[in-house]
C-alpha cells in the first residue's frame, strides 16, 4: 500500500544492542524487500549525534549476506539516506514531540505506522513508554513499542514493570522480545513436531524418557559483569529463553497458528509445570584456570563484579510438567558461562526398545543406545536422530549412527540473525513469537520461589574451572533422575 509508511524509531541508538543488531537487522530486511516501499528509521538517544554522524557510526555494522555482495554497497547508501537521528531526553515529553514532528515531516500525509524499539537499560522503559506514548504516539496508525529483557527480576518487579507499561499502551501494543523465538531452529521445532507423522505420536511421557535444554558459552563476562552480576545465569538464559523454548516444546497442539492460539497453549503448559525447587537445582560459578600455558579468569577476577559475589554463572535444573502428556518426565536444564563449549540445542531422549531383539539374540552392549533426537539451536544448526544401525559386513555388529540434517549441507543460504525476523514480524503486527503478559507472569511464579531462597540462603556457586564442563554436581542432578548429559559425549555431535 502507497498510502502507508512505517517510521522506526531506536530508542538508545547510541549503544551496544542497537549497533550489533538492529540497524544490521533493519539493513537485512531493507536488502530483502522486506520493509515497506515508505519507511523512515530513526535513532534517538540523549548522545549528541548529527544525521550523518548516526550513519557514520552503523554503516560500518552493516553487512551483506554472501550472495548479496554485488550492489551491497549501493544498497547501504540508499539505507543510510533514511536514517535519521534526534537527540533528546528519555522522560521528556517535549523531547519526543519534537522527534514526532520530524516523523511527521518523513511520513508526509501518508497513514504513519510507528513503531519504538527500547534498546535501553529497563530502569527507563516506563519514562520512555510514557513520553512516547504521550507525544510521539501515531495519529492516523498504529504504534507498537518492542522492549527486550530483562522484564523485571522476580514476579513482582515484573508485574510492577507490565503495569507501569500498561498505564500508557495497550497489551497489543507491547512487543516483548525473547529474540531465541527468533532462531531458525527454534520456529522450527513446531513444524518438526506437528507437520512430521513420525515425531507427534511419540512426543510423550510414553516414549520420551527425558528432555534436555542445554544453553553454554564459551567465555566468561569478560569485563561486562555488572549487568549480569545483578541477575545471573538463571534470570538472564533459564527463565526466559530456556523456559520459552520448552514451553513450545511440551505444549499440546494449538487450535491454529495464530499467536493467541499459539500463546494460550504455552501458558497452559507454563502454569501446569511444578515450582522449581531448591533441590532440583545446582548453581555454578566458574573460577579461574590455566591451561597450555593460556591463564583464564575467574568471574571474580572481573573488575565490575562485586567481590565475594554468589551471582551463579552456571545452573543446572531438573523440571517437571504436571499433566497427562509429561507426567514423570524430567526436563533437564542447564546454562553456563565460561564452559567448554558454546552451544544451544534441545536433545530429546528416548525410551528403550522394549524386549530388544538384538539385545536378546546378540547380547550387544546397547543398554545405553537409545533414540536421541538433537536440535542444535546454534552455532552450525542441524538436527539429528540417533539411531541403531548393522554395521556393513557379513557379521553381525550394531552401531550408533545418525540420521543427519545439516543445515549448511542441506540449503545453500545464509540464515537470518533472530533480530530480522523478530522485526519484521512487530512490524507486520505478528504477535506469535512475543511473549505475552500472563506468559511472563507464568514463568516468573516457577522461578522467584527459588531465586528467593537462594538469595536467602546465600547458597555459594559450586566452583568451575574456567572452560570445563561445569560443577560435577549437574552430573549427580542428572543421575538423580537415571540421566545421563547428551553433551558430555562428544560421539557423533560433530554430525
Ligand atoms: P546500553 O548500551 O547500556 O544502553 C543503550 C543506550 O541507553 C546507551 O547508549 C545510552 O544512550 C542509554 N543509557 C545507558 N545507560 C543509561 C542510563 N543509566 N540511563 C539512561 N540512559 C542510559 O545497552 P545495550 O547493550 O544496547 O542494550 C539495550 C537493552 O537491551 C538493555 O535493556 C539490555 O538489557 C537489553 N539487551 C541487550 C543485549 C546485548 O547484546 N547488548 C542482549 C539482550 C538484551 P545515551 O547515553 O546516548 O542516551
Amino acid at each position: 500500500d502507497t498510502e502507508t509508511t512505517v517510521s522506526i524509531t531506536v530508542v538508545g541508538a547510541s549503544g551496544d544492542l542497537a549497533k550489533k543488531k538492529i540497524f544490521p537487522a533493519l539493513f537485512a530486511l531493507y536488502y530483502e524487500g522486506c520493509l515497506p516501499k515508505h519507511f523512515t528509521i530513526f535513532g534517538f538517544a540523549r548522545s549528541k549525534m548529527t544525521d550523518e554522524s548516526l550513519r557514520e557510526m552503523i554503516s560500518g555494522t552493516l553487512t551483506c549476506r554472501i550472495d548479496q555482495s554485488e550492489n551491497c554497497g549501493e544498497k547501504q547508501e540508499e539505507f543510510l539516506k533514511r536514517c535519521f537521528y534526534h537527540a533528546g531526553q528519555y522522560s521528556s515529553e517535549e523531547s519526543f514531540g519534537q522527534l514526532s514532528d520530524k516523523l511527521r515531516k518523513q511520513e508526509g500525509s501518508r497513514v504513519a505506522n510507528r513503531l519504538f524499539y527500547l534498546s535501553i537499560p529497563p530502569n527507563i522503559f516506563v519514562d520512555v513508554a510514557r513520553s512516547s506514548s504521550l507525544a510521539a504516539s501515531s495519529a492516523n496508525g498504529w504504534t507498537r513499542v518492542i522492549v527486550e529483557k530483562p522484564f523485571g527480576r522476580d514476579s513482582e518487579s515484573s508485574a510492577e514493570l507490565t503495569r507501569g507499561l500498561k498505564t500508557y499502551l495497550k497489551e497489543d501494543q507491547i512487543y516483548r522480545i525473547d529474540h531465541y523465538l527468533g532462531k531458525e531452529l527454534v520456529e522450527n521445532l513446531s513444524v518438526l513436531r506437528f507437520s512430521n507423522l513420525v515425531f507427534e505420536p511419540l512426543w510423550s511421557r510414553q516414549y520420551i524418557r527425558n528432555v534436555q535444554l542445554i544453553f553454554s558459552e564459551d567465555f566468561g563476562t569478560e569485563g561486562r559483569g555488572g549487568y549480569f552480576d545483578n541477575y545471573g545465569i538463571i534470570r538472564d538464559i533459564m527463565q526466559n529463553h530456556l523456559l520459552q523454548i520448552l514451553a513450545l516444546f511440551a505444549m499440546e497442539p494449538p487450535v491454529s497458528l495464530d499467536a493467541e492460539d499459539i500463546r494460550n497453549e504455552k501458558v497452559k503448559v507454563l502454569r501446569s509445570m511444578r515450582v522449581l525447587d531448591v533441590d532440583n537445582v545446582v548453581v555454578g560459578q566458574y573460577k579461574g584456570h590455566t591451561r597450555g600455558g593460556v591463564k583464564y579468569p575467574a568471574y571474580l577476577d572481573d573488575k565490575t563484579v562485586p567481590k565475594n559475589s554468589i551471582t551463579p554463572t552456571f545452573a543446572a535444573a531438573a523440571v517437571f510438567i504436571d499433566n497427562a502428556r509429561w507426567d514423570g518426565v524430567p526436563f533437564l536444564m542447564k546454562a553456563g558461562k565460561a564452559l567448554h563449549k558454546k552451544r544451544a540445542e534441545i536433545r530429546v531422549q528416548f525410551r528403550h526398545v522394549p524386549g530388544n531383539l538384538y539385545k536378546r539374540s546378540f547380547g550387544t552392549d546397547l543398554d545405553l543406545a537409545t533414540n536421541e533426537l538433537v536440535i542444535r539451536v546454534q552455532p552450525d544448526e542441524a538436527i539429528y536422530l540417533k539411531i541403531n544401525n548393522k554395521v556393513p559386513g557379513l557379521g553381525m555388529r550394531l552401531d550408533r549412527s545418525n540420521l543427519n540434517l545439516h543445515y549448511a549441507d542441506r540449503y545453500d543460504r545464509e540464515i537470518p540473525d533472530a533480530y530480522e525476523r523478530l522485526l519484521l514480524d512487530a512490524i507486520e503486527g505478528e504477535r506469535r513469537l512475543f511473549i505475552r503478559s500472563d506468559e511472563l507472569d507464568a514463568a516468573w511464579a516457577l522461578f522467584t520461589p527459588l531465586l528467593n531462597e537462594l538469595e536467602k540462603r546465600k547458597i555459594s556457586p559450586e566452583l568451575y574451572p574456567y572452560g570445563s564442563r561445569g560443577p560435577v554436581g549437574a552430573h549427580y542432578l542428572a543421575a538423580k533422575y537415571n540421566v545421563r548429559w547428551g553433551d558430555n559425549s562428544s560421539e557423533l555431535d560433530s554430525a
